[in-house]
């Protein structure tokens, strides 16, 4: 059969940690027809796409990685981007992934055809592949924005962003600035302040930043790990309990809220003697309610004699450099914008048509919400990973999904095996999932008055999970099948011909 007819079990998009760790486990589960489409030429995904130096993950990779895809050889408790790049890479030979993925390949549409079941994807390349379930997992940070800031055009020097950065350009004896303090930024200028002439940091919001207890991970350990699979997993279960305990602190406010702003205040006053750049750095909103800040070198940099943080609005970029709002022009060579995504909080980035031609960018529009931010009622067979409210402000990314995975494979080999046409969640389940999630969300310090990227424009949350990882998991598993319509198969569905 042509490879345009066929029509596989699986279609996964995207070739990051999610979409393989996906495709890892429904291996596992005995599913093998699977294909993954990847845009870019490469796996990795968010890993792949951030160089930028001081690159890491700001939670400790023993915890920060698959438990059912163990690496007893993490160099340190925070290894580097590279590192974890490389644990994705060796992760996707180990497991034989690499003949299901069609790299290069962009998905432009998804159409589920309801009278056989399939959904069709189209790519960019006027290719298309037939699935009789699809797993999204092209992730909420898969695209980089330019701000919005006046005259962004006009500047004549160079414009870096920090998810695509330029390694053609040696910053090295030049004038740079920094637009944006974020996760991201506190780990760039600990870096930019070793080679550049000067770094001017623009702060718009300062962040509340905590220690990071980064060490390296001694030989012993490794080996120990490396012979007793079961002590790395204890060491992983102290971290997750450790993070979970942090939920009391940062997913709501708590007397132990008012202890991080101390621990925070303190790391401040340890490390930053000028009480002005004190004054300066001080947050004013509830820790937790934008994403907590790790890093033990950023304050040191940035009292560096190189290095300047500026607070004054940013005016305008001008052909030279920035103008602040004070009337000063900062003469700049190069500006580094740390100045986060343009985040999908409204669904994947193509049109996907479901049941009598339902649109989800127009149902998404305004407010994502998805059931156990899994399945979308109206789009049977497909499975979100990081969807609507699926978000930690505490633990691990990871842990939250391989509940996605458990959940998507659940599912999947269950329309397989019981040659369902397709399984849909019901509306008024979905209704009642999200109306007490929002509800929950109330009582959480992401609703505490900040702005951040978990919030649409009018304030509505559709990114973060309102409680610890170990009920989310817990939703994850129990699976209601009261919540589903179940509609069956006479037959295995048809190829058409007419497509490709
Ligand atoms: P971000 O958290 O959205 O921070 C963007 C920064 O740019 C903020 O300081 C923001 O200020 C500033 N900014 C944005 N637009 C601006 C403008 N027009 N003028 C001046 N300042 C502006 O982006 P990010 O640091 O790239 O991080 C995004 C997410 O990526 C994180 O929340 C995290 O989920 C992930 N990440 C994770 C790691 C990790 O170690 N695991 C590392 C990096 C990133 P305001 O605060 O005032 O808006």
């Amino acid at each position: 059969m042509p490879a345009a007819n066929r029509i596989h079990d699986t279609l996964i998009v995207g070739a990051g940690f999610t979409g393989l760790g996906s495709a890892i486990k429904l291996k596992k589960a005995g599913i093998d027809d699977i294909v993954i489409v990847e845009r870019g030429t490469a796996v990795g995904g968010t890993w792949r796409d951030n160089t930028y130096p001081g690159v890491a993950c700001d939670i400790p990779s023993l915890l920060y990685s698959y438990s059912f895809v163990k690496n007893p050889s993490w160099s340190r408790a925070y290894p580097s981007g590279a590192e974890i790049r490389e644990h994705i890479e060796d992760m996707t030979d180990a497991h034989g992934l690499r003949p299901l993925i069609r790299f290069n390949t962009e998905i432009t549409g998804l159409t589920f055809d309801e009278g056989r079941g399939v959904w069709t994807a189209s790519t960019r390349r006027r290719r298309k592949f037939q699935a009789r379930t699809v797993v999204l997992a092209s992730g909420p940070l898969a695209d980089h924005a330019w701000p919005d800031i006046r005259g962004i055009d006009t500047y004549r020097g160079r414009k870096i962003h920090s998810a695509d950065w330029d390694h053609d350009y040696d910053v090295t004896g030049k004038r740079v600035a920094v637009i944006g303090t974020g996760a991201s930024a506190v780990q760039i200028v600990p870096e930019l302040v070793r080679k550049a002439a000067f770094v001017k940091v623009f702060q718009r919001t300062p962040g509340w930043v905590l220690p990071r207890l980064d060490v390296p991970m001694p030989g012993p350990v490794q080996t120990l790990f490396a012979a007793v699979p079961a002590a790395q997993e204890l060491a992983r279960q102290a971290l997750y309990w450790g993070h979970e305990a942090s939920a009391t602190a940062l997913v709501w406010d708590t007397p132990l809220t008012g202890l991080v702003a101390r621990l925070g205040k303190a790391h401040l006053r340890a490390q930053v003697k000028d009480p002005w750049l004190r004054r300066q750095l001080t947050p004013d909103f509830t820790p937790g309610c934008k994403r907590m800040l790790i890093s033990s070198d950023y304050y040191p940099a940035l009292q560096r004699d190189n290095c300047k943080l500026i607070t004054w609005p940013i005016a305008t970029l001008s052909p030279a450099g920035i103008r602040t709002s004070d009337g000063i022009e900062h003469h700049l060579d190069a500006i580094v914008f740390a100045t986060g995504y343009d985040v999908h909080l409204t669904g994947p980035p193509f049109p996907v048509t479901g049941l009598d031609g339902r649109s989800l960018q127009q149902e998404w529009a305004d407010h994502a919400e998805a059931y156990k931010s899994a399945s979308a009622h109206g789009y049977p067979n497909l499975f979100f990973m990081t969807g609507p409210n699926s978000g930690p402000g505490h633990n691990s990314l990871l842990v939250y999904v391989e509940g996605q995975i458990d959940y998507a494979v659940r599912a999947i080999t269950t329309i397989l095996e019981q040659n369902l046409r397709y399984l849909d969640v019901r509306a008024q389940a979905q209704a009642r999932y999200n109306a007490r999630l929002q509800q929950r969300l109330t009582k959480t310090t992401w609703m505490s008055g900040c702005s951040s990227w978990y919030l649409t424009a009018d304030g509505f949350n559709a990114s973060m999970y309102p409680g610890f990882a170990t009920q989310y998991l817990r939703q994850m598993r129990r699976f209601r099948s009261a919540d589903f319509d179940a509609v069956a198969h006479e037959t295995r569905p048809r190829a058409v011909t007419s497509t490709g």
